[in-house]
């Protein structure tokens, strides 16, 4: 489903990720752990392309681009490869002036045009699955963090994405609110959708993740199934760092 290339990202003369190449089956599930810095998030803005790769390829559900220093990639083309995928922020970033269900049909009316019942009644059921349905009409800023972060996860997948991204989708809330986003994710998980995931939540990655990948200052240094990285890995690096993991 996903199938990255020798991605390099460079921010002036900063390698911030370094002859990365990873590819996602369908229905596959890999978490991204690392030290802070490592470049997680930025692999995951590679993959949606919200940052363009300064070299490599990225192909998803098909769909490839190639990257060389000094090309220029078109809007439309990114675009492209930018819908096969929804993404869900640390901070949620729900739009505190629109209501729940508003905030999951925003993307379908405004980009889709899709008409508004129609939005409805994907929102609806999205809702339904994260189980807000009776939030529908409040305000977010009304909503706890673990509720406010299942909206945003409806609204990531309203427009039925190939892949969904996550950033660190549960280190704002504390455990108990996490727990709740975590089974939503795992839900999502079982049901096969295609996730790549950035975290430092070990109850997260060891639940879901069928492959674990340890990026640190931006090379892939480690990669295994959950077992295998967050139980017997095999530097000393990454067994330090996983120690730091709660
Ligand atoms: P954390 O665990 O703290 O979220 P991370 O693994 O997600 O870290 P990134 O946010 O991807 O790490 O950052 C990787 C490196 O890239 C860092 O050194 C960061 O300062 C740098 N970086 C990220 N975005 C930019 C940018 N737009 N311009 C310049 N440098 C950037
Ligand atoms: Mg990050």
């Amino acid at each position: 489903m996903i199938e990255l290339k020798n991605i390099e990202k460079r921010f002036g003369d900063m390698t911030v990720l370094n002859d990365v190449s990873l590819s996602v089956a369908e229905g596959a599930v890999m978490a991204l752990v690392g030290p802070s810095g490592g470049g997680k998030s930025t692999l995951l803005r590679c993959i949606n392309l919200l940052e363009v790769p300064t070299a490599g390829s990225v192909e998803i559900a098909g769909d490839r681009l190639e990257f060389h220093p000094g090309s220029r990639i078109s809007s439309k083309q990114i675009q492209l490869l930018r819908r096969h995928t929804g993404m869900v922020f640390q901070n949620f970033q729900l739009f505190p002036h629109r209501t729940v269900i508003e905030n999951v049909t925003e993307g379908l009316t405004t980009v889709l045009k899709w008409p508004k019942d129609r939005a409805r009644q994907r929102a609806m059921a999205l809702l339904e699955k994260v189980g807000l349905a009776h939030k529908a009409e409040v305000w977010p800023s009304t909503l706890s963090g673990g509720q406010q972060q299942r909206v945003a996860i409806a609204r990531a997948l309203a427009p039925s994405p190939k892949v969904l991204l996550c950033d660190e989708p549960t280190s704002a809330l504390d455990p108990e609110l996490s727990g709740e986003v975590v089974d939503v994710l795992a839900q999502l998980a079982r049901e096969g959708t295609t996730m790549v995931m950035a975290t430092h939540d070990l109850r997260l990655a060891s639940k879901i993740a069928n492959e674990v990948i340890v990026l640190d200052a931006g090379v892939i240094v480690e990669t295994g199934t959950s077992r295998d990285i967050f139980t017997q890995p095999k530097r000393e690096r990454t067994k330090r760092f996983i120690a730091t993991l709660t």
